[in-house]
């Protein structure tokens, strides 16, 4: 059996861990403090608590454990998983839409579901004084507050210092399932989450029970302008991190400031900044979700959604007129395969880069 001993060395050891705080929040022996998390990085705490039970290396998202069984539970089929419908959207609502992060389709899908009493909550992030934060978003505002992305910035004594980050470890606020015993719950989350999430789901692991609903954004990488990362960023940029106002990312990252203007990097300008374990990941389009969202694809202020099942389908479907609005359908037939094709390629580029990093290490 297979333990944390085996991550550590498997996962950690090798930079493949992402800090997402799967094992630490899942292990059996949590309740005795077994684990925890150290600055994004999971470790032993009291090592005699373990009870070797193996729980943590089955659900840890970079080990292969499960694949196969998720892919089955989610009709995946290749190149980038099931596709039942490609298209770009935004929120009808307008002030949602000047907080989100493109068309603000995923608040608007997460508040159609709340108001139409189809969940009752969502695990998002959620902007707080001491940054962004995953949280069970039980109420409107809430649900309203997590929309849009910025740096992750955190300032305290747990951190040293100035964090500037792009990954929030969303699976944490799972936690708080357990204690409110909530039934219903949408989860937004990183292709490494989703997939995390429905590993635990697949070994029947309280609470994942209560995660019906799967919403997946794309993800190239996470980055982490921790340091002296951030004035690597601001003199390249020729910017200030504190005027960042959002940031979103399609074909490049674009950082929005707060005077209005947009300054674009490439990605591969970035790759100073990558979290180690994003490198080897092969899940652009989050292929395990139930509807995927991004902005690859849309012009700025629309979001680019892929229906993945039934379940996705229908909560789209669903969401349709009430809450979101849509290109003409001439206009989005002639994106349909534009989009699809940018999705491939950059999928392909994804995998292809992971394969090579994967090999190298072996
Ligand atoms: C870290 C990150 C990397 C991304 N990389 C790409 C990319 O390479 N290419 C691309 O096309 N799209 C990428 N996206 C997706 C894209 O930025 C938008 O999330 C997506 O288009 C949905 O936009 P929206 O306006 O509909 O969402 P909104 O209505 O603004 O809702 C945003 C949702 O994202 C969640 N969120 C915000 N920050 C985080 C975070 N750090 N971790 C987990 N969840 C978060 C919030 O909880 C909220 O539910 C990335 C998003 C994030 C957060
Ligand atoms: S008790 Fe189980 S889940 Fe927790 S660290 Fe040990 S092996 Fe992992
Ligand atoms: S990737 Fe997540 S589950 Fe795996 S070792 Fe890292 S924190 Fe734990
Ligand atoms: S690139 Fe992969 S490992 Fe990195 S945050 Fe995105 S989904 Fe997770």
């Amino acid at each position: 059996m297979k333990t944390f001993f085996d991550l550590k060395q498997e996962v950690r050891a090798t930079g493949r861990c992402h800090g997402c705080g799967g094992c630490v929040t899942f292990c059996t022996a949590i309740n005795y403090g077994a684990l925890h998390m150290v600055d994004d990085v999971p470790r032993f705490k009291s090592v005699e608590k373990c009870i070797d039970c193996g729980l943590c290396y089955r659900i840890c998202p970079v080990v292969g454990d499960l694949d196969e069984h998720i892919k089955k539970q989610t009709g995946w089929s290749a190149p980038i998983g099931r596709i039942l419908e490609t298209t770009v959207a935004q929120a009808k609502d307008a002030s949602l839409r000047a907080r989100a992060t493109d068309g603000g389709v995923v608040t608007g899908i997460l508040l159609h579901l709340f108001d139409t009493g189809r969940i009752d909550g969502a695990i998002v992030i959620k902007n707080t004084a001491e940054g962004r934060k995953p949280i069970l978003a039980t109420t409107r505002e809430d649900i309203i507050e997590s929309a849009g992305f910025s740096f992750n910035t955190a300032k305290g004594i747990t951190q040293l210092g100035e964090t500037y980050s792009t990954y929030s470890p969303v699976a944490q606020a799972l936690g708080s399932l357990i204690r409110q015993g909530l039934k219903r719950i949408a989860f937004v989350g990183t292709p490494c989450q989703i997939k995390s999430i429905r590993k635990m789901q697949a070994l029947k692991i309280v609470p994942s029970d209560a995660i019906k609903f799967y919403f997946g954004r794309f993800c190239n990488a996470n980055y982490d302008f921790s340091g002296g990362k951030a004035r690597e960023l601001e003199e390249f940029a020729n910017c200030k991190m504190d005027d960042i106002r959002k940031i979103n990312i399609k074909d490049d990252l674009l950082l929005h400031h707060k005077d209005g203007t947009i300054r674009k990097i490439a990605l591969r300008d970035l790759d100073f900044a990558k979290r180690s374990a994003c490198a080897f990941c092969d899940d652009f389009t989050a292929e395990y979700s139930d509807i995927s969202f991004g902005g690859l694809g849309a012009s700025e202020g629309w979001t680019t959604v892929i229906t993945r099942t039934p379940l996705g389908r229908a909560v789209f479907a669903d969401a349709r007129d009430a809450a979101l609005d849509f290109l003409s359908i001439d206009e989005n037939l002639k994106l349909d395969s534009t989009v699809l094709q940018k999705l491939q390629e950059s999928s392909a580029r994804k995998r292809a880069a992971a394969e090579e990093r994967q090999a190298i290490r072996k």
